[in-house]
């Protein structure tokens, strides 16, 4: 996301390559209906670039209120495609600007960042080895915070998950299904 990309060789880092999948074991997560309705109409929105973006929380309501931020990947490979071999169709930036900015403002309402989303476009559901590099990459801005992601397929939301990091496993995650709750 921000910072040097996964090869520019991370001292003292673990590299994890493998992709992380949701866990059928794992019992589903809920999440508001309305906020899970529009990270879903965002990644819509913005097909079949990937989106991103924040979900703020608060002491009594971990998921509290989604920003968007602008995936402005495209724009980092246009200008250096060695250190930035995918666009947003296959990756995600965010905004730098932007997300300080939705941080501030979160932190003048005694929000923070709970969970950070983006889409997977004509993809699973899934953490891949770029998102899990940038995860556990410690100049990665929010290194507690939960990973969902939404997969389209054909077009259509095919399935949303969390990655909830591992307290005892750095850059590590499991993943279950997140639904909306009733
Ligand atoms: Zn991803």
């Amino acid at each position: 996301m921000t910072g040097p990309r996964p090869t520019d060789g991370w001292a003292g880092t673990e590299i994890v390559s493998e992709r992380v999948d949701l866990d059928p074991e794992l019992e589903r997560r809920l999440i508001p209906s309305d906020l899970l309705h529009e990270i879903c109409r965002h990644a819509l929105d913005v097909a079949p670039e990937e989106c991103c973006g924040l979900i703020m929380g608060n002491e009594t309501e971990r998921l509290l209120r989604v920003v968007r931020v602008t995936n402005i990947m495209t724009k980092m490979h246009v200008s250096d495609s060695e250190a930035f071999p995918r666009d947003a169709r296959h990756a995600y930036y965010m905004s730098e600007i932007e997300y300080l900015r939705a941080i501030e403002e979160a932190a003048a309402r005694e929000e923070s960042v709970s969970a950070i989303y983006h889409s997977h476009f004509g993809q699973g559901c899934y953490l891949s080895p770029d998102d899990l590099a940038f995860a556990s990459h410690p100049l990665f801005p929010f290194p507690r915070a939960d990973q969902i992601v939404v997969s389209l397929l054909a077009d259509r939301v095919s399935e949303v998950g969390v990655f909830e990091p591992i307290e005892t496993a750095a850059g590590r995650f499991r993943g279950r299904r997140l639904e909306a709750a009733s």
